[in-house]
Formats: structure tokens, sequence, C-alpha cells
């Protein structure tokens, strides 16, 4: 991008999910939106710009995925089946264990291709601080050279590591034959953890050194309340609280979740975090599909905000958020597609859809998510949440310039009412194959589905590579069986003996 800048016109400029502008176009110099106006306006006053007419197309800001793991290849191509979260979590652990940097990239190149310019990557972080520091290193390195805005949240499951109820993880064991409980012990107990007091020192080096940088950051990303333990969420509020950094966790996710909370010695996820002082406005909860009115009723107040997952939350069978509620008490929403989108595409398109679609409630005085709401937990709200949204989210004058053009083609057909709006046109009907380009900070990263500035055939190979000198540790479906029934044995047995 030249210092004379660039000129996009589209039959619809959405700047952000409240003013969209019929036959439209924006000024891009030095990778920032510095004009919206009718293309004849622009080109009169910039006259060396640069002129790119689009015809029959939308221009619309990236999108945010505010809560993202990066799997590899996808789960059900390695032979692990969607299932209910609980067993899933103990199949998940016999995924390939291929290279990180490999993994954030093949993830990184499909996001970007779905037109995600920003992300939160919630991830673990490796067995030493030094390993830690080069994951987290490589995986900002990895979004910033594509021009993707990143938050990089590093975590661990330290305790609960087969059963949710705190030190019950021998018992559930012994209910198991010789050679699972060894296989079991061996992938999810002994595995070396980065330990506690390490981590948040790490954490707070790597997140003040990004303080000053515009689109990275590090936070917190301590796996559930339930998986950390009072005395780490505690020193974690701790530092947070006195460096003011940022934190993601996944809360009230599962109905066994739900179920085994409200004891001493695990209460409710918001309970435990308003506790250890992190019920705050730089705390974002992925999931939250049992939280309970009390429950968002506090996280309202505090200011804390909520990712919706509606995907993950189908194929987990975790069940499906009451985000009519959540809007109505005013909290912010966005976002996420969890490493698990329906489709396994990462379509963002699809992830508004079957959030507008799923998000409704029989209760009159709950107003339905419409296409608007949802279009702005793909952006605005996400950038909210990430405390970029000075930034990022929406084409704002002055704002990066991450934008997607989007072909109006295949949603318009034979004819299209000049009533008909065009954010509701986009999430009722559009699909990521409607995208002709992305561009992230002015310059362009994505034409006709093909990545510019990677070669993405080499990360292709790297991925096969990697997968096919992987370990395999995955439990023979015969196992799974075993280990899955167990499992639910042992939680009825234990729900039972604590009703
Ligand atoms: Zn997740």
């Amino acid at each position: 991008m030249g210092d004379t800048g660039d000129i996009f016109s589209a039959c619809w400029v959405i700047v952000d999910t409240f003013d969209s502008r019929k036959d439209c176009a924006i000024y891009v110099r030095d990778g920032r939106v510095r004009g919206i106006a009718p293309l004849q306006d622009l080109t009169s006053r910039f006259p060396e710009a640069r002129v790119h007419v689009g015809e029959n197309v939308a221009i619309l800001p990236g999108f945010v995925n505010a809560h993202h793991h990066c799997f590899g290849v996808n789960l059900v191509n390695q032979g692990i089946s969607d299932d209910l979260l609980e067993p899933w979590i103990l199949a998940t652990a016999g995924a390939a264990a291929i290279s990180s940097k490999t993994s954030t990239e093949y993830a990184a190149l499909r996001l970007l291709k779905n037109g995600v310019t920003a992300v939160v990557d919630a991830c673990t972080p490796g067995a030493t601080a030094a390993l830690a520091e080069v994951k987290i290193r490589e995986k900002i390195d990895v979004y910033n050279r594509l021009g993707m805005s990143c938050a990089i949240a590093p975590g661990e499951r330290w305790q609960n590591r087969l059963v949710h109820p705190a030190g019950q993880d021998t018992d559930f064991l012994a209910s198991l034959p010789q050679d699972l409980r060894e296989k079991l012990e061996h992938q999810h107990l002994s595995r070396v953890r980065m330990d506690p007091a390490t981590y948040l020192g790490l954490v707070v080096r790597l997140a003040e050194e990004n303080a000053t940088t515009e689109n990275a950051d590090v936070w917190f990303g301590p796996v559930a309340p339930h998986w950390t333990g009072h005395e780490l969420l505690r020193d974690i509020g701790f530092a947070v609280q006195h460096k003011g950094l940022r934190m993601q966790t996944h809360a009230a996710e599962s109905l066994l979740q739900h179920l085994s909370a409200g004891r001493p010695e695990f209460q409710s996820p918001v309970a435990e975090l308003a506790q250890a002082g992190l019920l705050n406005k730089k705390l974002s909860l992925a999931h939250m599909v049992w939280a309970d009115d009390n429950d968002l009723q506090q996280v309202a107040e505090m200011g804390a905000h909520i990712v919706c997952n509606p995907s993950s939350n189908l194929r987990l069978r975790s069940g499906i958020a009451r985000a009519p509620q959540m809007m109505r008490l005013g909290i912010n929403l966005a976002l996420g597609m969890d490493g698990t989108s329906l489709a396994g595409d990462e379509d963002m398109f699809a992830e508004m859809r079957l959030a507008r679609n799923l998000y409704w409630s029989a209760d009159p005085a709950e107003r339905d998510l419409c296409a608007q709401d949802v279009f702005d937990m793909a952006t605005m709200g996400g950038a909210r949440q990430m405390g970029m949204d000075h930034n990022i989210g929406s084409l704002t004058e002055g704002k990066r310039a991450d934008f997607m053009i989007v072909s109006l083609e295949n949603l318009q057909g034979p004819w299209l009412s000049d009533r008909a709006d065009p954010i509701e046109l986009l999430v009722s009907s559009a699909k990521s194959s409607d995208i002709l380009s992305v561009y992230t900070s002015g310059s362009l990263a994505v034409y006709h589905g093909k990545i510019c500035n990677r070669d993405e055939q080499s990360v292709f190979r790297d991925i096969a590579d990697n997968m096919q000198h992987a370990a395999d540790q995955r439990l023979r479906a015969e196992d799974y069986a075993i280990v899955r029934s167990a499992l639910l044995r042992w939680y009825d047995d234990w729900l039972t003996e604590h009703a």
C-alpha cells in the first residue's frame, strides 16, 4: 500500500451493525480507514488514490472469533467423534500432539479465509516456562504476520483432570480395568504441567511486554475455575487487579459441571471468580450455558463479558446458552467458534446464523436475538471483550482497515427487494464461499479463497508430515466405550450419593 491510498466501492458498506451505507466507498491509507463516502466524493477528495470498483459486493468489517482452540486437524478427521463434553475431553487427550506453531498457522489460515481478522486463542502453555514462552511468542508472530489481531490466553487443568469434584480422580480411576487405568493416568495425570507460580510470573511478564502492542495481547486463561482451584484463582485475581490484565476462562459449560457445583469444595464458577476478585470488566467467560439468574445478574453488575459458542455447545451436548436473557441484562456478548464449528469449517456466517436461530426465548419479556445482535457479537462484541474496540470491530474512520469484500451474487438471486436489510441478508444467507477477498490493515490477505502472503501448501505439507509422525495415542473404540460408560456411571453414583 503506497502513500496515495486505495478507494474501495460497494453496493453496501457495513461500517458497523447500526450503520450500513448504500452505494458507498471507503478510503484506506497507511493501513487505516481514512474516509467513508460515496465513490465520487472520495475520488474527488483523493484523486491520486487507486480505485477498486466493487460490482455487486458488500464491504464488511473483519470478524472477531472471541474464543478459539487450535486443534490442528479436525478431531473428527482424527477419529475422535463428537460426544458429551466430559467423555470427549478424555478422548481429546489422544489427539495427535503436533507442533503448536504448525497447528496455529493452519488455524490462522483457515480463520482468515473465513473473514476472521482477530482471535482469542485459548491454549495450554506447555511443561516449562521456556517452552511456554516460545509457544506464545510463535502464536503472536503467526497471527501478526498475517495481519490478524490476537489475544493468547494460556492455561491448564491443574486439578480434577478426570472428573469434576476435587480430589476424586483416583476414585474414578479405580473403577477402570488396569490397562485403561494406566493409559488415562499417563495421558491426564502424569503429564508435566507448568507449576502455578511459574505460570503467574510468565503471563504477567508477557502481558506487560505486549501492553503497548496495538494488536497482540497475552491474557490469563485458566481452563475453568473448577480446574484451577481457590488458591491459584486468588493469585491470578491479585495479578489481574494490580496489573490490569485480562482473563478468559470456560465457565458453566456442561450439565455435569453444573450438577457438581454448589458444594463447599466447588461453588458456582461465577461465585468462585467473584471470591477471587476476578469478576470484572477484564474477564470474559466462555459458554455460560448453565449460568443461573443470580450468576448472570452478577456478571452484568460487574461488567464481565460472555462469549457464546453455539456450534460447540451443540456438538458437545452442552446445551443452549440463555443469550436473550444475557442481552436483556446488558452483558456484552461475543461470538466464538471454539475450534468446533458445526461443519468444522470455521464459517463465521454459519455461526452467526446458528446463534440467531438458537437464541430465542419463550419468555415474552426477552426478545430474540436478531441479525443485528449476532452481527454485533461477531464484530464489536468481540472487539470490546478484547479491549481493542477503539481499533478493530468496525470500519469507523481511524480504525484498522480489517475488512472483507463479499459477493452479493448468490444472495441476491433473481430478485432482491430494496427493503431487504443488508445485515439481515448476510446473516440469513451468506456463506464464507461468498467472500471474495479479505484485507488486514489495508493489505490484501486473501484473494478468491487463497492466502496471499503465506505459502498455504507448505503449511498443509507441514500438517500432513506432523500427523504422519505423531504418536497414535487415541483410545480404541472399544476402550473408549468402556471409559465412557465408567465415567457416566461414576457421575451418576457420585451425584446420587451427594444429592
Ligand atoms: Zn473452549
